[in-house]
Protein backbone atom coordinates (compact mmCIF):
# COMPACT_ATOMS: atom_id res chain seq x y z
CA UNK A 1 0.00 0.00 0.00
CA UNK A 2 1.36 3.24 -0.89
CA UNK A 3 1.84 6.58 1.92
CA UNK A 4 -0.08 9.20 0.43
CA UNK A 5 1.99 12.59 1.53
CA UNK A 6 1.30 15.46 3.40
CA UNK A 7 1.78 17.44 -0.27
CA UNK A 8 -1.95 18.89 -1.18
CA UNK A 9 -2.99 21.57 -4.17
CA UNK A 10 -5.95 23.82 -2.73
CA UNK A 11 -9.13 22.03 -2.58
CA UNK A 12 -10.64 25.00 -3.56
CA UNK A 13 -10.96 25.96 -7.79
CA UNK A 14 -8.17 28.26 -8.77
CA UNK A 15 -9.06 31.76 -9.71
CA UNK A 16 -7.73 34.95 -11.72
CA UNK A 17 -5.10 36.49 -9.83
CA UNK A 18 -4.71 40.61 -10.17
CA UNK A 19 -1.56 41.94 -10.74
CA UNK A 20 -2.24 46.03 -10.16
CA UNK A 21 -2.15 48.59 -7.72
CA UNK A 22 -4.47 47.34 -4.46
CA UNK A 23 -5.69 50.86 -4.86
CA UNK A 24 -7.05 50.40 -8.25
CA UNK A 25 -8.09 47.02 -7.83
CA UNK A 26 -10.14 48.02 -4.40
CA UNK A 27 -11.49 50.77 -6.15
CA UNK A 28 -12.86 49.93 -9.48
CA UNK A 29 -14.82 46.83 -8.78
CA UNK A 30 -18.04 46.60 -10.19
CA UNK A 31 -19.60 46.39 -6.36
CA UNK A 32 -18.27 49.59 -5.08
CA UNK A 33 -21.05 51.60 -4.09
CA UNK A 34 -19.52 55.50 -3.30
CA UNK A 35 -22.64 56.13 -1.27
CA UNK A 36 -22.80 53.44 0.72
CA UNK A 37 -20.68 53.77 4.39
CA UNK A 38 -17.54 52.55 4.86
CA UNK A 39 -16.65 53.13 8.32
CA UNK A 40 -18.87 54.02 11.27
CA UNK A 41 -16.74 55.68 13.84
CA UNK A 42 -18.26 53.42 17.24
CA UNK A 43 -17.54 56.12 19.35
CA UNK A 44 -18.56 59.68 17.30
CA UNK A 45 -20.69 58.35 14.72
CA UNK A 46 -18.92 59.70 12.65
CA UNK A 47 -19.61 58.09 8.98
CA UNK A 48 -17.33 57.90 6.13
CA UNK A 49 -18.80 56.80 2.87
CA UNK A 50 -16.95 54.53 0.09
CA UNK A 51 -16.76 57.35 -2.11
CA UNK A 52 -15.90 60.10 0.17
CA UNK A 53 -12.55 57.40 1.15
CA UNK A 54 -11.65 57.08 -2.25
CA UNK A 55 -11.99 61.03 -2.57
CA UNK A 56 -10.02 61.89 0.46
CA UNK A 57 -7.35 58.99 -0.11
CA UNK A 58 -6.78 60.99 -3.80
CA UNK A 59 -6.63 64.30 -2.78
CA UNK A 60 -3.92 62.82 -0.32
CA UNK A 61 -1.98 61.06 -2.70
CA UNK A 62 -1.78 64.10 -4.30
CA UNK A 63 -1.22 66.36 -0.93
CA UNK A 64 1.90 64.09 -0.39
CA UNK A 65 3.62 64.11 -4.13
CA UNK A 66 3.17 68.04 -3.84
CA UNK A 67 3.93 67.93 -0.07
CA UNK A 68 6.97 70.83 -0.75
CA UNK A 69 3.97 73.05 -0.82
CA UNK A 70 3.50 72.92 3.03
CA UNK A 71 6.44 72.90 4.14
CA UNK A 72 7.45 69.33 3.75
CA UNK A 73 10.58 67.06 2.01
CA UNK A 74 8.99 65.96 -0.84
CA UNK A 75 8.20 62.32 -1.09
CA UNK A 76 6.61 60.11 -4.05
CA UNK A 77 6.37 56.91 -6.10
CA UNK A 78 9.05 54.53 -4.57
CA UNK A 79 9.00 56.55 -0.84
CA UNK A 80 8.58 54.87 2.35
CA UNK A 81 6.20 56.62 5.22
CA UNK A 82 5.46 55.34 8.33
CA UNK A 83 1.66 55.57 10.44
CA UNK A 84 1.98 55.58 13.77
CA UNK A 85 -1.75 56.00 14.96
CA UNK A 86 -4.83 54.24 16.59
CA UNK A 87 -7.73 53.04 14.73
CA UNK A 88 -9.14 56.61 13.93
CA UNK A 89 -11.33 57.61 10.88
CA UNK A 90 -8.18 58.83 8.79
CA UNK A 91 -6.87 55.04 9.28
CA UNK A 92 -7.78 53.52 5.73
CA UNK A 93 -7.55 57.56 4.17
CA UNK A 94 -3.97 56.79 5.21
CA UNK A 95 -3.04 53.26 3.60
CA UNK A 96 -5.29 53.85 0.36
CA UNK A 97 -3.79 57.45 0.10
CA UNK A 98 0.00 56.08 0.24
CA UNK A 99 -0.80 53.60 -1.76
CA UNK A 100 -2.68 55.73 -4.64
CA UNK A 101 0.51 57.73 -4.33
CA UNK A 102 2.53 54.96 -4.65
CA UNK A 103 4.80 55.21 -1.54
CA UNK A 104 4.96 52.33 1.04
CA UNK A 105 2.75 52.41 4.11
CA UNK A 106 4.67 51.10 6.65
CA UNK A 107 2.44 50.31 9.85
CA UNK A 108 3.51 50.83 13.54
CA UNK A 109 2.08 49.96 16.61
CA UNK A 110 1.76 53.66 18.58
CA UNK A 111 2.19 51.60 21.99
CA UNK A 112 5.67 51.28 21.02
CA UNK A 113 8.69 52.68 23.00
CA UNK A 114 10.89 54.76 21.16
CA UNK A 115 13.80 52.31 20.60
CA UNK A 116 11.16 50.24 19.24
CA UNK A 117 9.95 52.82 16.87
CA UNK A 118 13.35 53.42 16.03
CA UNK A 119 13.63 50.17 14.95
CA UNK A 120 10.57 49.88 13.26
CA UNK A 121 11.67 53.37 11.42
CA UNK A 122 15.43 51.83 10.36
CA UNK A 123 14.12 48.43 8.96
CA UNK A 124 11.43 49.75 6.70
CA UNK A 125 13.71 52.86 5.93
CA UNK A 126 11.05 55.20 6.29
CA UNK A 127 11.70 58.55 5.24
CA UNK A 128 8.49 60.45 6.61
CA UNK A 129 5.95 59.64 9.69
CA UNK A 130 1.87 60.47 9.96
CA UNK A 131 1.84 60.66 13.55
CA UNK A 132 -1.56 60.88 15.36
CA UNK A 133 -1.52 63.69 17.93
CA UNK A 134 -1.29 60.94 20.90
CA UNK A 135 2.12 59.53 19.35
CA UNK A 136 4.01 62.95 18.24
CA UNK A 137 5.80 62.92 21.78
CA UNK A 138 6.95 59.23 20.95
CA UNK A 139 7.88 60.05 17.30
CA UNK A 140 9.93 63.55 18.35
CA UNK A 141 11.64 61.61 20.58
CA UNK A 142 12.73 58.68 18.40
CA UNK A 143 13.34 60.62 15.33
CA UNK A 144 15.98 62.67 17.53
CA UNK A 145 17.13 59.19 19.05
CA UNK A 146 17.86 58.47 15.07
CA UNK A 147 19.90 61.59 15.01
CA UNK A 148 17.12 63.99 12.89
CA UNK A 149 17.64 67.76 13.57
CA UNK A 150 14.55 69.48 15.05
CA UNK A 151 14.16 70.63 11.45
CA UNK A 152 14.17 67.65 9.62
CA UNK A 153 11.82 66.76 11.95
CA UNK A 154 9.39 68.91 11.13
CA UNK A 155 10.14 68.79 7.15
CA UNK A 156 8.91 64.96 7.47
CA UNK A 157 6.13 64.71 9.83
CA UNK A 158 2.36 64.73 8.98
CA UNK A 159 0.33 65.51 12.14
CA UNK A 160 -2.84 63.24 11.77
CA UNK A 161 -5.46 64.79 14.67
CA UNK A 162 -8.34 64.97 12.76
CA UNK A 163 -10.56 63.97 16.27
CA UNK A 164 -8.32 64.56 19.02
CA UNK A 165 -10.03 65.86 21.80
CA UNK A 166 -7.21 68.19 22.52
CA UNK A 167 -4.45 68.84 19.81
CA UNK A 168 -0.90 68.63 21.76
CA UNK A 169 0.89 71.99 22.87
CA UNK A 170 3.36 72.07 20.16
CA UNK A 171 0.67 71.37 17.42
CA UNK A 172 1.27 74.50 15.68
CA UNK A 173 3.91 74.82 12.92
CA UNK A 174 3.49 71.24 11.64
CA UNK A 175 1.93 69.90 8.28
CA UNK A 176 -1.55 68.18 9.41
CA UNK A 177 -2.88 65.15 7.10
CA UNK A 178 -6.23 67.56 7.22
CA UNK A 179 -4.65 70.49 4.69
CA UNK A 180 -3.14 67.48 2.53
CA UNK A 181 -6.42 65.85 2.27
CA UNK A 182 -8.42 68.75 1.97
CA UNK A 183 -6.41 70.02 -1.26
CA UNK A 184 -9.01 70.36 -3.90
CA UNK A 185 -6.97 68.14 -6.79
CA UNK A 186 -7.62 64.72 -5.88
CA UNK A 187 -4.66 63.15 -8.09
CA UNK A 188 -5.00 60.26 -10.57
CA UNK A 189 -3.17 56.85 -8.58
CA UNK A 190 -0.17 55.15 -9.68
CA UNK A 191 -0.46 52.76 -11.93
CA UNK A 192 1.19 49.47 -10.88
CA UNK A 193 0.31 46.54 -13.51
CA UNK A 194 1.92 43.30 -14.49
CA UNK A 195 5.40 43.55 -13.59
CA UNK A 196 5.49 46.14 -11.66
CA UNK A 197 2.48 44.94 -9.18
CA UNK A 198 5.84 43.14 -7.52
CA UNK A 199 6.60 46.97 -6.33
CA UNK A 200 6.18 47.16 -2.01
CA UNK A 201 2.87 48.64 -0.92
CA UNK A 202 2.95 47.64 2.42
CA UNK A 203 5.57 46.91 5.69
CA UNK A 204 4.31 45.16 8.90
CA UNK A 205 6.12 44.07 12.02
CA UNK A 206 6.75 40.38 12.60
CA UNK A 207 9.58 38.51 14.10
CA UNK A 208 9.16 35.72 11.88
CA UNK A 209 10.21 32.60 13.24
CA UNK A 210 13.20 33.40 14.61
CA UNK A 211 15.01 37.09 16.38
CA UNK A 212 13.71 40.24 16.76
CA UNK A 213 11.18 41.97 14.73
CA UNK A 214 11.12 42.20 10.65
CA UNK A 215 9.54 44.48 8.27
CA UNK A 216 7.52 42.11 6.17
CA UNK A 217 6.96 43.28 3.00
CA UNK A 218 4.06 42.80 1.09
CA UNK A 219 3.61 43.86 -2.70
CA UNK A 220 0.49 45.45 -4.57
CA UNK A 221 0.74 41.44 -6.05
CA UNK A 222 0.55 39.80 -2.54
CA UNK A 223 -2.00 42.17 -1.61
CA UNK A 224 -4.27 41.58 -4.72
CA UNK A 225 -3.77 38.06 -4.31
CA UNK A 226 -4.96 37.41 -1.18
CA UNK A 227 -7.95 39.60 -1.57
CA UNK A 228 -9.06 37.71 -4.44
CA UNK A 229 -8.13 34.07 -2.23
CA UNK A 230 -10.19 35.78 0.64
CA UNK A 231 -13.39 36.28 -1.85
CA UNK A 232 -13.05 33.18 -3.41
CA UNK A 233 -14.04 31.25 -0.66
CA UNK A 234 -15.81 33.87 2.51
CA UNK A 235 -18.96 33.31 0.61
CA UNK A 236 -21.31 33.85 3.66
CA UNK A 237 -20.30 37.84 3.26
CA UNK A 238 -23.31 40.34 1.67
CA UNK A 239 -22.08 42.58 -0.38
CA UNK A 240 -23.44 46.19 0.34
CA UNK A 241 -25.55 44.35 3.70
CA UNK A 242 -23.12 42.97 6.30
CA UNK A 243 -21.49 45.33 8.89
CA UNK A 244 -18.70 44.41 11.28
CA UNK A 245 -16.69 45.88 13.91
CA UNK A 246 -13.12 46.26 14.75
CA UNK A 247 -11.29 46.94 18.09
CA UNK A 248 -8.44 45.02 16.88
CA UNK A 249 -5.29 46.54 16.03
CA UNK A 250 -5.05 48.22 12.57
CA UNK A 251 -1.77 47.76 11.79
CA UNK A 252 -1.97 44.30 12.20
CA UNK A 253 -2.70 42.20 9.23
CA UNK A 254 -5.64 40.69 10.35
CA UNK A 255 -7.11 44.48 10.81
CA UNK A 256 -5.81 46.34 8.25
CA UNK A 257 -5.70 43.94 5.28
CA UNK A 258 -8.79 41.88 6.64
CA UNK A 259 -11.11 44.44 8.43
CA UNK A 260 -10.10 47.27 6.12
CA UNK A 261 -9.33 46.21 2.64
CA UNK A 262 -10.97 43.08 2.48
CA UNK A 263 -14.26 44.86 3.99
CA UNK A 264 -13.85 47.43 1.30
CA UNK A 265 -13.46 44.94 -1.37
CA UNK A 266 -16.89 43.03 0.16
CA UNK A 267 -19.05 46.08 0.68
CA UNK A 268 -19.00 45.79 4.17
CA UNK A 269 -19.26 48.65 6.40
CA UNK A 270 -16.64 48.71 9.32
CA UNK A 271 -17.51 50.23 13.08
CA UNK A 272 -14.72 51.23 14.01
CA UNK A 273 -13.04 51.15 17.66
CA UNK A 274 -10.21 52.17 19.03
CA UNK A 275 -9.87 48.86 21.29
CA UNK A 276 -12.70 46.74 22.67
CA UNK A 277 -14.04 47.83 25.76
CA UNK A 278 -16.37 45.14 26.48
CA UNK A 279 -19.82 47.42 26.85
CA UNK A 280 -18.76 49.78 24.50
CA UNK A 281 -17.69 47.22 21.58
CA UNK A 282 -21.34 44.78 22.66
CA UNK A 283 -23.20 48.41 22.62
CA UNK A 284 -21.85 49.18 18.71
CA UNK A 285 -22.17 45.38 17.89
CA UNK A 286 -26.46 46.18 18.84
CA UNK A 287 -26.36 49.79 17.41
CA UNK A 288 -25.24 48.93 13.94
CA UNK A 289 -26.15 45.44 13.85
CA UNK A 290 -23.13 44.05 13.33
CA UNK A 291 -23.39 40.57 11.21
CA UNK A 292 -19.98 39.32 10.83
CA UNK A 293 -17.28 39.48 13.54
CA UNK A 294 -13.34 38.83 12.78
CA UNK A 295 -11.50 38.63 15.79
CA UNK A 296 -8.92 37.17 18.38
CA UNK A 297 -9.74 34.07 20.83
CA UNK A 298 -9.92 36.77 24.28
CA UNK A 299 -13.04 38.13 22.34
CA UNK A 300 -14.46 35.11 21.97
CA UNK A 301 -13.94 34.64 25.72
CA UNK A 302 -15.39 37.90 26.66
CA UNK A 303 -18.30 36.90 24.32
CA UNK A 304 -18.70 33.46 25.63
CA UNK A 305 -18.30 34.83 29.23
CA UNK A 306 -19.30 38.03 30.39
CA UNK A 307 -22.33 38.68 31.52
CA UNK A 308 -22.80 42.18 29.33
CA UNK A 309 -23.69 39.82 26.83
CA UNK A 310 -27.27 39.52 28.15
CA UNK A 311 -27.87 43.07 28.34
CA UNK A 312 -27.52 43.52 24.60
CA UNK A 313 -28.96 42.21 21.20
CA UNK A 314 -26.71 40.28 19.49
CA UNK A 315 -28.94 38.75 17.38
CA UNK A 316 -27.52 40.59 14.03
CA UNK A 317 -24.65 38.57 14.21
CA UNK A 318 -24.34 35.47 11.66
CA UNK A 319 -20.81 34.96 11.64
CA UNK A 320 -17.84 35.10 14.00
CA UNK A 321 -14.10 34.03 12.69
CA UNK A 322 -11.50 34.20 15.05
CA UNK A 323 -7.71 33.20 14.77
CA UNK A 324 -4.29 34.75 14.89
CA UNK A 325 -3.34 33.18 17.67
CA UNK A 326 -4.68 29.41 18.99
CA UNK A 327 -8.70 29.17 19.62
CA UNK A 328 -10.14 26.66 22.17
CA UNK A 329 -12.71 24.36 19.96
CA UNK A 330 -14.15 23.86 23.23
CA UNK A 331 -15.26 27.78 23.42
CA UNK A 332 -16.21 27.98 19.51
CA UNK A 333 -18.99 25.49 20.89
CA UNK A 334 -19.47 27.18 23.92
CA UNK A 335 -19.78 30.90 22.34
CA UNK A 336 -22.62 29.34 20.04
CA UNK A 337 -24.45 27.47 22.42
CA UNK A 338 -24.57 30.48 24.59
CA UNK A 339 -25.84 32.54 21.49
CA UNK A 340 -28.47 29.61 20.66
CA UNK A 341 -29.75 29.62 23.89
CA UNK A 342 -31.12 33.19 23.21
CA UNK A 343 -32.51 32.09 20.33
CA UNK A 344 -29.49 33.80 17.88
CA UNK A 345 -27.76 31.83 15.58
CA UNK A 346 -23.94 31.95 15.00
CA UNK A 347 -21.52 30.26 13.36
CA UNK A 348 -18.05 30.16 14.95
CA UNK A 349 -15.21 29.34 12.43
CA UNK A 350 -11.23 28.89 13.43
CA UNK A 351 -9.36 31.52 10.72
CA UNK A 352 -5.53 30.84 10.16
CA UNK A 353 -3.03 33.35 8.94
CA UNK A 354 0.25 34.98 9.10
CA UNK A 355 1.72 38.50 8.69
CA UNK A 356 4.36 36.62 6.03
CA UNK A 357 1.01 35.29 3.99
CA UNK A 358 -0.05 38.89 3.85
CA UNK A 359 -2.79 37.89 6.31
CA UNK A 360 -5.31 34.78 5.70
CA UNK A 361 -4.07 31.35 4.35
CA UNK A 362 -6.39 28.91 5.27
CA UNK A 363 -10.29 28.82 5.65
CA UNK A 364 -12.84 26.67 6.56
CA UNK A 365 -16.01 25.57 4.35
CA UNK A 366 -18.70 26.44 6.64
CA UNK A 367 -20.41 23.40 6.43
CA UNK A 368 -17.37 21.14 7.27
CA UNK A 369 -16.98 23.46 11.01
CA UNK A 370 -19.27 21.36 12.52
CA UNK A 371 -17.16 17.93 11.58
CA UNK A 372 -13.98 19.10 11.88
CA UNK A 373 -14.33 21.57 15.09
CA UNK A 374 -10.10 21.56 15.32
CA UNK A 375 -9.30 22.43 11.56
CA UNK A 376 -8.83 25.37 10.31
CA UNK A 377 -9.88 24.38 7.30
CA UNK A 378 -8.39 24.26 3.75
CA UNK A 379 -5.41 26.45 2.17
CA UNK A 380 -6.88 29.24 -0.24
CA UNK A 381 -7.08 28.89 -3.50
CA UNK A 382 -3.46 28.73 -6.32
CA UNK A 383 -2.04 27.77 -2.98
CA UNK A 384 -0.25 24.65 -2.10
CA UNK A 385 1.24 23.55 1.54
CA UNK A 386 3.44 20.74 2.79
CA UNK A 387 3.92 19.42 6.18
CA UNK A 388 7.74 18.43 6.51
CA UNK A 389 10.24 16.63 8.66
CA UNK A 390 13.12 18.77 9.85
CA UNK A 391 14.61 18.19 7.19
CA UNK A 392 12.29 19.12 5.10
CA UNK A 393 10.95 15.53 3.65
CA UNK A 394 7.48 15.76 3.11
CA UNK A 395 5.69 13.85 5.86
CA UNK A 396 2.69 11.02 5.20
CA UNK A 397 -0.57 12.24 6.32
CA UNK A 398 -1.76 12.46 10.02
CA UNK A 399 1.72 12.88 11.14
CA UNK A 400 2.91 16.31 12.86
CA UNK A 401 5.51 18.57 11.28
CA UNK A 402 5.99 22.16 10.02
CA UNK A 403 3.46 23.68 7.67
CA UNK A 404 5.19 25.03 4.37
CA UNK A 405 3.16 26.93 2.35
CA UNK A 406 3.66 27.97 -1.79
CA UNK A 407 1.10 30.91 -3.12
CA UNK A 408 1.13 34.45 -4.51
CA UNK A 409 0.34 36.06 -0.80
CA UNK A 410 3.85 34.59 0.42
CA UNK A 411 5.80 37.92 1.36
CA UNK A 412 8.48 39.76 -1.01
CA UNK A 413 10.67 39.15 1.66
CA UNK A 414 11.65 41.18 4.77
CA UNK A 415 12.85 44.25 4.14
CA UNK A 416 16.48 44.86 3.54
CA UNK A 417 16.96 41.48 5.50
CA UNK A 418 17.68 38.85 2.35
CA UNK A 419 19.74 36.28 5.09
CA UNK A 420 16.17 36.21 7.62
CA UNK A 421 13.97 36.27 4.03
CA UNK A 422 16.25 33.03 2.75
CA UNK A 423 16.29 31.14 6.18
CA UNK A 424 12.25 31.54 6.02
CA UNK A 425 11.57 31.43 1.89
CA UNK A 426 12.90 28.50 -0.06
CA UNK A 427 14.44 29.04 -3.51
CA UNK A 428 11.53 27.60 -4.85
CA UNK A 429 9.38 29.56 -2.78
CA UNK A 430 8.27 27.67 -0.21
CA UNK A 431 7.62 29.61 3.17
CA UNK A 432 8.18 27.73 6.67
CA UNK A 433 5.20 28.95 8.66
CA UNK A 434 6.89 27.72 12.24
CA UNK A 435 4.20 26.42 12.82
CA UNK A 436 3.77 22.45 13.99
CA UNK A 437 0.68 21.10 12.13
CA UNK A 438 -0.98 17.98 10.36
CA UNK A 439 -3.18 17.25 7.32
CA UNK A 440 -5.76 14.48 6.68
CA UNK A 441 -6.71 12.80 3.63
CA UNK A 442 -9.27 15.01 2.25
CA UNK A 443 -6.77 18.20 3.19
CA UNK A 444 -8.07 19.56 6.32
CA UNK A 445 -5.31 21.54 8.27
CA UNK A 446 -5.19 21.34 12.32
CA UNK A 447 -2.36 23.44 13.93
CA UNK A 448 -0.88 21.13 16.63
CA UNK A 449 2.02 23.28 18.01
CA UNK A 450 4.32 25.98 17.48
CA UNK A 451 8.00 24.81 16.60
CA UNK A 452 9.04 29.03 15.94
CA UNK A 453 10.22 30.86 18.82
CA UNK A 454 7.23 32.95 18.77
CA UNK A 455 4.79 34.44 21.88
CA UNK A 456 1.51 35.61 20.76
CA UNK A 457 -0.30 37.66 24.02
CA UNK A 458 -3.69 38.52 22.68
CA UNK A 459 -2.94 38.88 18.86
CA UNK A 460 0.24 40.93 19.67
CA UNK A 461 3.53 39.11 18.60
CA UNK A 462 6.00 38.76 21.28
CA UNK A 463 9.43 37.80 20.65
CA UNK A 464 11.12 36.36 23.05
CA UNK A 465 14.28 37.06 21.94
CA UNK A 466 14.18 40.85 22.24
CA UNK A 467 13.17 40.29 26.23
CA UNK A 468 15.85 38.08 26.67
CA UNK A 469 18.21 40.85 25.20
CA UNK A 470 16.47 43.63 27.71
CA UNK A 471 16.49 40.62 30.69
CA UNK A 472 20.37 39.66 30.30
CA UNK A 473 21.42 43.11 30.68
CA UNK A 474 19.51 43.70 34.25
CA UNK A 475 22.93 43.74 36.73
CA UNK A 476 21.61 40.86 38.56
CA UNK A 477 20.93 38.64 35.69
CA UNK A 478 23.63 35.88 35.02
CA UNK A 479 20.89 33.92 32.14
CA UNK A 480 17.39 34.17 31.23
CA UNK A 481 14.90 32.02 29.15
CA UNK A 482 11.92 33.13 27.67
CA UNK A 483 8.81 31.28 26.63
CA UNK A 484 4.86 31.58 26.42
CA UNK A 485 2.48 29.95 28.93
CA UNK A 486 -1.04 29.48 28.18
CA UNK A 487 -3.77 31.44 30.21
CA UNK A 488 -7.38 29.53 29.71
CA UNK A 489 -8.76 31.63 31.76
CA UNK A 490 -7.78 35.16 29.37
CA UNK A 491 -7.59 32.90 26.20
CA UNK A 492 -4.23 34.05 25.51
CA UNK A 493 -0.52 33.07 26.34
CA UNK A 494 1.55 35.37 28.36
CA UNK A 495 5.46 35.71 28.12
CA UNK A 496 7.42 34.37 31.04
CA UNK A 497 10.82 34.28 32.03
CA UNK A 498 13.16 31.60 33.94
CA UNK A 499 16.17 33.87 35.43
CA UNK A 500 19.28 32.47 36.73
CA UNK A 501 20.18 34.98 39.16
CA UNK A 502 24.00 36.27 39.97
CA UNK A 503 23.51 35.61 43.56
CA UNK A 504 22.38 31.68 43.87
CA UNK A 505 21.52 32.16 47.20
CA UNK A 506 18.44 33.41 46.23
CA UNK A 507 17.96 29.70 45.08
CA UNK A 508 18.64 28.48 48.13
CA UNK A 509 16.43 29.87 51.29
CA UNK A 510 17.21 33.78 49.73
CA UNK A 511 14.07 35.80 49.55
CA UNK A 512 13.36 36.18 45.55
CA UNK A 513 10.89 38.91 45.65
CA UNK A 514 13.16 41.96 45.98
CA UNK A 515 14.69 40.78 42.43
CA UNK A 516 11.56 39.77 40.91
CA UNK A 517 10.45 43.08 41.14
CA UNK A 518 13.39 44.79 39.72
CA UNK A 519 13.48 42.96 36.84
CA UNK A 520 9.74 43.41 36.36
CA UNK A 521 10.80 47.51 36.86
CA UNK A 522 13.35 47.15 34.63
CA UNK A 523 11.49 45.38 31.85
CA UNK A 524 8.30 48.01 31.98
CA UNK A 525 10.17 51.26 30.65
CA UNK A 526 12.09 49.46 27.83
CA UNK A 527 9.45 47.46 25.78
CA UNK A 528 5.51 48.19 24.47
CA UNK A 529 3.10 47.28 27.51
CA UNK A 530 2.14 43.50 25.50
CA UNK A 531 5.72 42.42 25.72
CA UNK A 532 5.13 42.34 30.24
CA UNK A 533 6.21 39.28 31.79
CA UNK A 534 2.15 38.87 32.71
CA UNK A 535 3.09 35.47 32.80
CA UNK A 536 5.79 35.97 35.82
CA UNK A 537 9.59 35.12 36.49
CA UNK A 538 10.99 31.89 38.12
CA UNK A 539 14.32 31.71 39.02
CA UNK A 540 16.34 29.07 38.11
CA UNK A 541 19.84 27.18 38.75
CA UNK A 542 20.08 27.13 34.93
CA UNK A 543 19.00 27.23 31.26
CA UNK A 544 18.71 24.38 29.27
CA UNK A 545 20.89 24.49 26.70
CA UNK A 546 21.95 22.61 23.64
CA UNK A 547 25.50 21.47 23.11
CA UNK A 548 26.08 24.38 20.30
CA UNK A 549 24.40 26.86 23.22
CA UNK A 550 20.64 26.80 21.67
CA UNK A 551 17.94 27.53 24.48
CA UNK A 552 16.01 24.66 24.56
CA UNK A 553 12.72 26.27 25.02
CA UNK A 554 11.00 22.96 25.03
CA UNK A 555 12.74 21.54 28.08
CA UNK A 556 11.60 24.54 29.64
CA UNK A 557 7.78 24.28 28.28
CA UNK A 558 7.50 20.53 29.83
CA UNK A 559 8.67 21.76 32.87
CA UNK A 560 5.64 24.16 32.79
CA UNK A 561 3.54 21.74 32.01
CA UNK A 562 4.96 19.10 34.98
CA UNK A 563 4.03 22.41 37.25
CA UNK A 564 0.60 23.02 36.38
CA UNK A 565 -0.39 19.57 36.14
CA UNK A 566 -2.66 18.32 38.77
CA UNK A 567 -1.22 16.10 41.04
P1 LIG B 1 0.91 37.03 12.83
O1 LIG B 1 1.93 37.13 11.76
O2 LIG B 1 1.07 38.04 13.90
O3 LIG B 1 -0.49 36.98 12.28
O4 LIG B 1 1.18 35.63 13.54
C1 LIG B 1 1.06 34.44 12.83
C2 LIG B 1 1.09 33.28 13.77
O5 LIG B 1 -0.04 33.30 14.65
C3 LIG B 1 0.99 31.95 13.07
O6 LIG B 1 2.21 31.56 12.49
C4 LIG B 1 0.56 31.06 14.23
O7 LIG B 1 1.64 30.72 15.06
C5 LIG B 1 -0.40 31.96 15.00
N1 LIG B 1 -1.78 31.69 14.57
C6 LIG B 1 -2.55 32.39 13.74
N2 LIG B 1 -3.78 31.83 13.59
C7 LIG B 1 -3.77 30.71 14.36
C8 LIG B 1 -4.72 29.68 14.64
N3 LIG B 1 -5.95 29.68 14.15
N4 LIG B 1 -4.33 28.67 15.46
C9 LIG B 1 -3.09 28.65 15.99
N5 LIG B 1 -2.15 29.59 15.78
C10 LIG B 1 -2.49 30.62 14.96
Amino acid sequence: MSIQLSRFASAYPPIPIPRQSFYTYLVEQDTFDSNHPFTINGQTGNIVTRGQLKERALRLAYGLRNAHKVGLEPLGRGSTAIVVSPATDFYAVMMLGLGAAGIVCALANPAYTAPELAHAITVSRASHVLAHASALPLVRATLASLGRTPEDIRRTVVLVSPEAETPPEDAAGWATLDTLVYDPVPGLPERFDGAAADATAFVYFSSGTTGLSKGVELSHANVGANLAQMRAVHAYFQTNRDVTVTGIPLFHVLGGQTLILFSLLRGVAVVLLPRVVPAEYLACIARYRVSVIITVPPILLMLTNSPLVEQHDLSSVRVLSVGAAPVSPEMMLACERRFARRGWRVSVAQGYGMTELTAVATYMPMESIAARPTSIGWQLPNSEIRITDDEGNDLPVGEAGELWFRSPSVMKGYANNPKATAETITPDGWLKSGDVALVDKDGYISITDRKKELIKYKAFQVAPAELEDVINAHPDVADCAVIGVYAKEQATELPKAYVVPKDARLLSGGDPRALIEGIHSFVAPRVAHFKYLRGGITLTAEIPKSASGKILKRKLRELESAQQAPV
